[in-house]
């Protein structure tokens, strides 16, 4: 078993902390200042490095690494501010992953080159009000008819709602009831019939969008469906990669938070020395730094395991889960850390931890994650319905 990264992997990791410090840190202050979403212009920069085309196929115009680069370079603009990591994790571990391993040949071609040049970025649309947690609940409805797909219905609580290229619909197709008669669709911004409801104000997330979609006799073409009734183990199979793209997110905050605690206590003096001299601080960050490095091996554990594949609902449950609870703590940690310049808006240590916390939420739920692992270790699932 080899814990280190390989020279490739190393100067590749380099290069994206190296862009993200020098190029992203003005952008993130105004995308959390705003609360608005970086830039076509931005996107297109990303682009230009390759930092959108990663583990994208050589076909499509990507690099054609593996997702363990892929989380490398997201890492580093995670540290920064989730809202610059935003496009690289959409390209990276998004629901276009779903499109590239089992959509049509021509959306393919129509989309992935233009996720990688930075032209589109595509959002996921799965919860409803009703089915969030119970995600199989869900009602937005696919009809097939003649050469066209129908789409009508609403979603709720999608990442990039508005403001996204495109979207990754789940939906019922077949008559069949539950995850049986999911597939999904990929809707392309600006089609009739799409809308989108007032955008909703979060804890954190700022600098994305968040909105209901309603599709009112959406109409798209044939293959533009992704994957039809009966698809819903391939959309699972897709979001443990997602999985991990969610737990990265949660390592960068974390881990963003630990560098500028460490600097913190080690510039600020109280009773006329440092306070990383007071043992109790030593503590902390010794701790934060423990589960920062965990968190990163289960990550890299549950990519390596299917390096251009997807992980193991095992594997990227437990990764997503620890990173989830994680990040609650070190950022919570980093704070308190700082004193009153933790709790001031001066300071990203706030911003980190309001983040933080919606990791736990979005992807599913903390809770359904330990439900998912429990299930892995006991090989079979457990039914909530009865
Ligand atoms: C920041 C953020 C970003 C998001 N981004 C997206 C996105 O891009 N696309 C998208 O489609 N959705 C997105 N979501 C929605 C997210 O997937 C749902 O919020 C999540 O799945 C939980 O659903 P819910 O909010 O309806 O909560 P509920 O399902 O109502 O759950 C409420 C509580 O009950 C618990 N619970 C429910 N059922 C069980 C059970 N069987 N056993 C134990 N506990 C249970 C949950 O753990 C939770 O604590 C996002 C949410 C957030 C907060």
């Amino acid at each position: 078993m080899n814990f280190q990264l390989t020279d490739d992997q190393r100067a590749l990791r380099d290069a994206a902390r190296t862009f993200a410090r020098a190029e992203m840190v003005e952008v993130a202050r105004e995308c959390e200042a705003k609360n608005q979403p970086p830039s076509r212009a931005v996107k297109k920069r990303l682009a230009e490095m390759g930092f959108l085309g990663v583990n994208m196929p050589v076909a499509y115009g990507g690099m054609g690494l593996g997702n363990l680069e892929a989380l490398l370079v997201l890492e580093e603009f995670a540290k920064i501010h989730p809202a610059v990591a935003f496009p690289v994790f959409e390209s990276a571990v998004g629901p276009i992953k779903a499109v590239e391993r089992f959509g049509t040949e021509s959306l393919k071609r129509a989309i992935l080159p233009k996720v990688v040049s930075g032209d589109v970025v595509v959002a996921i649309a799965m919860s409803e009000p009703d089915a969030g947690t119970a995600l199989t609940d869900l009602k937005t409805r696919a009809v097939i008819k003649g050469g066209a797909i129908i789409l009508n219905g609403m979603k709720r609580w999608s990442t990039g709602a508005g403001t996204a290229d495109g979207y990754v619909v789940y939906c019922r197709i077949g008559e069949d009831k539950g995850a049986k008669g999911i597939g999904a669709v990929y809707v392309p911004a600006g089609v009739k019939g799409l809308s989108f409801g007032a955008r909703e104000e979060l804890m954190g997330f700022r600098g994305t969008t968040t909105a209901d979609i309603f599709f009112e006799n959406v109409e798209l073409p044939a293959d533009h469906l992704i994957v039809p009734e009966g698809g819903f183990p391939k959309l699972m199979e897709a979001f443990d990669l997602e999985r991990c793209g969610n737990s990265t997110m949660c390592l960068g905050l974390a881990a963003g938070a630990l560098e500028d605690a460490l600097a913190y206590v080690q510039e600020r003096s109280q009773f006329g020395k440092p306070i990383v001299d007071f043992q109790a601080v030593q503590l902390k960050i010794a701790e934060m730094a423990m589960k920062v490095e965990a968190s990163r091996l289960l990550i890299h554990r549950a990519v390596m395991g299917a390096e251009h594949g997807f992980p193991s609902v095992a594997d990227s449950s437990i990764a997503k889960c620890f990173a989830n609870e994680m990040v609650r703590e070190v950022t919570g940690a980093a704070l308190q850390l700082m004193g009153g310049y933790g709790y001031s808006k001066a300071y990203p240590a706030e911003q980190r931890l309001r983040d933080a916390w919606g990791w736990g939420i979005a992807g599913g739920t903390i809770d359904i994650q330990k439900i998912n692992i429990a299930a892995a270790l006991v090989g079979r699932r457990f039914d909530q319905r009865r």
